[in-house]
């Protein structure tokens, strides 16, 4: 029948069903949101790609979607300055309903000779498009990008007011959240915000784009978040919950939706390099940043470490800097054993035989990505949840360990040796080689991931 996706010949079927999806304009929140899509449409549900002119995606790169631009009314200086949380607040308030996003929803639905469409994936930073897709009468489901347990951290943000965790004090950054264990007050989702009436709105918003949707879907999977999964299926009594990840591991395409254009130079250099897992690779994503001054110490430290490394130092890297200039003496200190690129085909380089370690920022695809491969990590987070994936690396799964304070050339030659070559390191490489067993597993047929893909499939189809 038509509502069959394949009889175990591999060939797809049409299910004459559409999803159409709508991911937030930001490298970490594209890259799953496409993932899922692509694991869906490999299901036989077509897929149509909602997308901004701020952060556009090249729909020549995806042949298999169909693409709709939607104005996204994100004032010129607002995009100028990179700012997430500025950006998310001027999407919503440019979508305030009846608005752009309706207009564009509508034009979609009634497209002639196309499949019906069951939902709408969104991003549960865009309540504004949860809102418009119910007036239109199309139900939502919210993909996260992010941890469960960040997403249980948004959950409890009242409470953690309530009991005094936050706003965060000076003096008890490192007090732990007994209700949120192993997290401490430092490592709570935006504890260094600022502004934390704008942060609980920004938080209230997501829960209730989640709360309006059909199923709360995560990019995690079940052994790594138990507790966190549990909680907050606890926390939205009845809701479907669904722990479909790693997702960069079952979409079957892995490149196609980077912003920037990779280097795949690197792959050709990493193949000259030893196996032996020797090789550290340093990339702090799409977003992190550094002054000039800590530049310089990165440079060193990795060059005084004497390991050989491959680091994605991105154009921006810098702030306030339109390049990101490399120390005199460096490159001439480093030849033969490192490389630098302006962006990497990161799936692929964290899965290449020669890298043994990652030095991360933490982003939740990232650090999913370090675990997925068996890498064992040194923890630099910055901002929003990086915090947290720090702490989980550390005192949850034990595969790696954070690098804090003022960043200084010898703290890092330390840190870059403890991980490559000391006991310490030995111990996180074989936690995160069990992990990525772990991994494995939830992939596999009956795997937990596989069958919250066909539940999740299941309850579209039910649409
Ligand atoms: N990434 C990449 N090349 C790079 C650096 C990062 O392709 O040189 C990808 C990485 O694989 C990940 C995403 O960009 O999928 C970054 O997402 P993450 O959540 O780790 O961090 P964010 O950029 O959102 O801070």
């Amino acid at each position: 029948s038509a509502q069959e996706a394949s009889n175990g010949d591999g060939r797809r079927r049409p299910l004459g069903r559409r999803v159409l999806v709508f991911p937030l304009p930001f490298q970490g929140h594209i890259n799953p949101m496409l993932q899922l899509a692509d694991v869906l449409h490999s299901r036989g549900l077509a897929i149509t790609v909602l997308h901004t002119r701020f952060n556009a995606l090249d729909p020549a790169l995806h042949p298999q979607f169909t693409f709709v631009a939607v104005p996204d009314g994100i004032p010129a200086d607002v995009a100028a300055s990179g700012s997430v949380i500025s950006i998310i607040l001027a999407m919503n308030a440019a979508m305030e309903e009846p608005g752009p996003v309706r207009d564009a929803l509508a034009s979609v639905l009634g497209e002639k000779g196309k499949p019906t469409a069951a939902c709408l994936f969104i991003d549960a930073n865009l309540l504004a498009v949860q809102k418009a897709a119910t007036a239109l009468g199309l139900p939502t489901m919210v993909l996260r990008s992010a941890s469960a347990a960040c997403f249980s951290c948004f959950l409890a943000y009242p409470m953690l007011h309530q009991n005094g965790y936050l706003p965060p004090k000076e003096s008890q950054l490192y007090t732990p959240v007994k209700e949120l264990p192993p997290l401490r007050v430092r490592d709570l989702f935006f504890s260094s915000s600022s502004n934390h009436e704008m942060m609980r709105k920004v938080l209230a918003r997501a829960t209730e784009a989640a709360m309006n949707s059909k199923a709360l879907v995560i990019n995690t999977f079940d052994a790594l978040e138990p507790a966190e999964l549990d909680r907050i299926r606890r926390e939205l009594d009845g809701a479907v919950v669904l722990a479909v990840g790693p997702l960069h591991k079952l979409s079957t395409r892995s490149t196609g939706s980077s912003l920037l254009r990779e280097d795949r130079s690197c792959i050709e250099w990493l193949d000259t390099q030893p196996t032996g897992s020797v090789l550290l690779y340093v990339s702090f994503g799409s977003l992190a940043s550094m002054d000039a001054a800590e530049l310089l110490e990165v440079a060193w430290g990795l060059a005084n470490s004497g390991q050989p490394f491959l680091w994605v130092v991105r154009r921006d890297l810098v702030r306030g800097s339109d390049g990101s200039e490399l120390p005199e003496g460096f490159g001439l200190a480093v030849e033969g054993r490192s490389k630098v690129i302006q962006w990497a085909p990161q799936q692929e380089v964290l899965a290449h035989p020669s890298v043994g370690g990652f030095w991360t920022h933490n982003g939740w695809n990232s650090t999913l990505e370090s675990i997925s491969e068996g890498l064992p990590m040194i923890c630099r987070p910055q901002f929003a949840d990086q915090m947290m994936n720090t702490r989980y690396v550390e005192a949850a799964w034990g595969v790696g360990f954070e690098l804090e304070g003022e960043l200084k050339r010898n703290k890092i030659e330390e840190a870059v040796r403890k991980l490559m070559k000391d006991a310490k390191g030995v111990v996180a490489r074989e936690r995160a080689q069990e992990l990525k067993k772990k991994v494995e597993s939830c992939l596999e047929s009956g795997g937990s991931s596989l069958l919250a893909i066909d539940k999740l499939i299941g309850q579209i189809l039910s649409l």
